[in-house]
């Protein structure tokens, strides 16, 4: 403690009043840590991390990288003993190339900030995590945060082209470079992206911008069921549009919708698809769009408004938070090859049939990628079976644990049936690596042995 005291004398900005402790503790994924953390230091430049993480690995202390707490797997939950490291107060833009179409940006520059701040040189950032108005970056690239346009621009990893990082060891390590090409050594830029701050803790990113699209086209449609509307998703696909926007909504996410904001979605149809177009030819392909959806839909609109195009974005945003309103959820993050959407729909449905837990399913359904809000309810089934047949269904169908939320802590159980033997082995190997007396993030992403 007297140690940890000089640490903190030496720092400007820390905390070890109990209410920031358990603020800092704790994520948005509902799990509870087995107590407070010692401390949480507010970064306020690079020093104060090498200082911070460089005292933990000489005292062996765990230190979790912390962004604004918005992650849904119990990534940053910090318990006893554990240093938080802050990034939030990091939050500048230091620099925009409009030419070059790049941002460099400390890690606690909130998502939709930088949006905002390259929408003024007429460019995006683009990928929108729903929380995009809360994550930060560096959470995001910890993460490998996907979002709404994700499907046509790619997830976190593909903007991101250089990393400064702090290594558990506390060095100092940049890795990539500001070109748009390179292959010079091992891409640890990639490997870092994802690691979900138990490599390193990012403190400067460089990312790529794209240009505002010069239009953009929406519609929704809806179905009289979900496997009616995620069969077509795979028709537009083999269509070769290219929408820059595909989510799907199950007819209880619809439900739950309403029930928080007002309105008839559900009355509507019992499933439903939003879908973008962009690009100079939006009109024209979201007229081929419609075409598809056609052949299968009861009801499809479409809209060149842009403010209501901007509500039925704000309308999919609320989707978890509708249905957190309803009880305490377990989020779920399962990706499959977008031609078995509707035997994961069809398997979430018998999965409920069979443990009688309630399940809402919305997904980013261009890239396959399936949340099913499991609800925790008091007098309500265990929910324990019905979480371990989804994972099952995911692995049967090809698909993966998590496509977006990262393993954290809740995703470990499922970690070995997935990567196998070899890879575990060679993952905790490379953990050692970066991070030589395993005080970053212990115990999340990747289990120890
Ligand atoms: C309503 C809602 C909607 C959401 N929608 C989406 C969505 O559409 N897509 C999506 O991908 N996620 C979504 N999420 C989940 C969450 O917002 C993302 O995981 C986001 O990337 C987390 O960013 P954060 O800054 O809050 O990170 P935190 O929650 O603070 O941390 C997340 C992980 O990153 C690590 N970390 C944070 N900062 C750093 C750093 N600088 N260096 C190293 N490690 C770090 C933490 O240790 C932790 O493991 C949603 C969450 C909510 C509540």
């Amino acid at each position: 403690v007297t140690d940890l005291g000089a640490l903190l004398d030496g720092l400007p900005a820390w905390s070890t009043d109990p209410e920031a402790l358990a603020r800092a503790g704790v994520d948005r994924s509902g799990a509870i840590p087995d107590g407070l953390p010692t401390a949480v230091v507010y970064a306020t430049g690079t020093d104060d991390v090498v200082r911070t993480v460089a005292f933990a690995a000489e005292h062996g202390i765990p230190v979790v990288p912390r962004g604004a707490g918005s992650g849904v797997s119990g990534g940053a939950l910090a318990g006893t003993g554990a240093i938080v490291l802050d990034l939030s107060r990091l939050n500048r833009i230091l620099e925009i190339r409009p030419d070059d179409a790049i941002a460099v940006v400390q890690p606690g520059v909130i998502t939709a900030d930088l949006d905002a701040a390259a929408a003024e040189h007429g460019l995006r950032y683009a990928p929108d995590p729903a929380s995009a108005a809360f994550s930060t970056i560096g959470g995001n690239i910890a993460t490998n945060a996907g979002g709404l346009r994700c499907v046509k621009y790619g997830v976190t990893r593909d903007a991101v082209l250089a990393l400064d990082v702090v290594t558990g060891d506390g060095r100092l390590l940049r890795t990539g470079r500001t070109t748009l090409k390179g292959v010079t050594g091992y891409d640890l830029t990639s490997l870092l992206v994802g690691s979900e701050g138990t490599l390193g803790v990012v403190v400067g990113a460089t990312v790529k911008l794209l240009p505002v699209p010069r239009a953009t086209a929406t519609a929704t449609a809806y179905f009289p069921d979900a496997r009616t509307a995620v069969e077509a998703v795979t028709r537009l696909r083999r269509t070769g549009l290219r929408p820059s926007t595909l989510e799907f909504l199950d007819h209880a996410t619809l439900a739950a919708i309403d029930a928080a904001q007002g309105g008839d979605l559900a009355a509507r149809g019992r499933a439903f698809l939003l879908v973008q177009t962009d690009g100079y030819g939006a009109e024209e392909e979201m007229a081929a769009v419609v075409e598809v959806l056609k052949t299968t839909a009861t009801l499809v609109d479409t809209s060149d408004d842009t403010a209501a195009a901007d509500r039925l974005l704000a309308t999919r945003r609320q989707a978890l938070p509708a249905i957190e309103r309803l009880g305490r959820v377990l989020i779920e993050d399962v990706v499959v090859p977008t031609t078995r959407l509707a035997d994961a729909v069809d398997g979430i449905e018998r999965i409920v049939r069979a443990t009688g837990v309630r399940i809402f399913t919305f997904a980013h359904a261009g890239d396959g990628n399936l949340h099913p809000i499991v609800l925790v309810e008091d007098d309500g089934p265990p929910v324990g079976e019905a979480v371990d047949a989804l994972f099952a269904l995911a692995l049967e169908l090809g698909g993966t644990l998590t496509g977006e939320h990262g393993v954290g802590l809740l995703k470990r159980d499922w970690l070995a049936a997935e990567l196998g033997d070899v890879s575990l082995d060679l993952q905790r190997r490379i953990k050692s690596v970066f991070d030589p007396a395993g005080v970053l993030n212990p115990g999340k992403a990747i289990t120890e042995r």
